[in-house]
């Protein structure tokens, strides 16, 4: 029987490329996503993925929704954290909701998505975790303290959880990208991007959301069972953690 993987932001952008690259590997693939309906219709309707809507900030969402999942698909073996936003902002200038917004969506996700899920893995002696934070969350950004905090811990929960799960065949990983051509990134105005942004990139490109599902691919297979607790970074040696 296929392993069955639960990609959370899994319709659109980097999430997208990993849901594809697993259910192209003959994982059974669950994609999930917040409100944008027509993304994910699109999604489902190219890539046969089944998707499901909820919150990642909301326990009870994933909790009942992850329940939907297995009820669909079967058990969770695979889970990857990817949902995320950023609400930019000086410090000095930024609103609670900027902060508590970022922190739940991109870090208390950690939590309500995976605890459901750990249990089973643990049980059945296998598991795979795979956490999207970002170069952000190694390097600190201006303008980003909610964003580089909150993908700061979802290094910490990588680490801690990989020692608590590692003896029940669980492992759990964390990847760093750097700048990656999705929509957003695309955005950016060609000069910026020219002059601003590739100039820190010394491989001298933005890494494409294919090359970050391949990191995944990697790490919830079988040949990387020893591998656990690791932050890879996926930056174009942007920065060398
Ligand atoms: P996108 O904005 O393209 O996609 C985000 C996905 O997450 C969407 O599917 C979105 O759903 C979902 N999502 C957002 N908020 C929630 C929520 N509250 N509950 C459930 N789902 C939610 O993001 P990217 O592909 O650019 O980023 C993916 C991950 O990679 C993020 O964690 C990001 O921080 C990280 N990252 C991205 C980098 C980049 O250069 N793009 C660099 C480093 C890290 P919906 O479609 O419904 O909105």
């Amino acid at each position: 029987m296929a392993r069955v993987a639960v990609v959370s932001g899994g319709s659109r952008g980097i999430g997208a490329a990993i849901s594809t690259a697993l259910k192209s590997a003959g994982y059974s693939v669950a994609a999930t996503y917040a409100g944008n309906d027509a993304a994910a219709a699109k999604f489902k309707a190219e890539t046969g993925i089944p998707v499901y809507k909820w919150d990642v900030s909301n326990y009870k969402q994933c909790a009942e929704g992850l329940k939907q999942v297995e009820a669909d698909l079967g058990p969770v073996d695979i889970l990857v954290n990817n949902a995320g936003i950023t609400r930019d902002s000086a410090f000095h200038k930024m609103t609670p909701e900027q902060w508590f917004e970022v922190i739940n969506t991109n870090l208390n996700s950690l939590f309500n998505m995976t605890r459901p899920v750990i249990e089973g893995m643990r049980d059945r002696g296998f598991g795979r975790i795979v956490n999207i934070s970002s170069i952000n969350g190694q390097k600190g950004q201006f303008g980003q303290t909610n964003y580089s905090a909150a993908k700061s811990g979802d290094i910490g929960f990588t680490k801690a959880l990989a020692q608590e799960s590692a003896g029940k065949g669980v492992t759990v990983n964390v990847i760093c990208p750097g700048y990656i051509a999705t929509e957003m990134v695309k955005a950016v105005p060609k000069e910026v991007l020219e002059k601003s942004i590739l100039p820190q990139i010394p491989v001298r490109r933005l890494g494409e959301p294919e090359e970050i599902a391949r990191c995944v691919l990697f790490l919830v297979s079988d040949d990387a069972g020893f591998i656990t607790g690791s932050t890879l970074s996926a930056n174009g040696g942007q920065y060398m953690a």
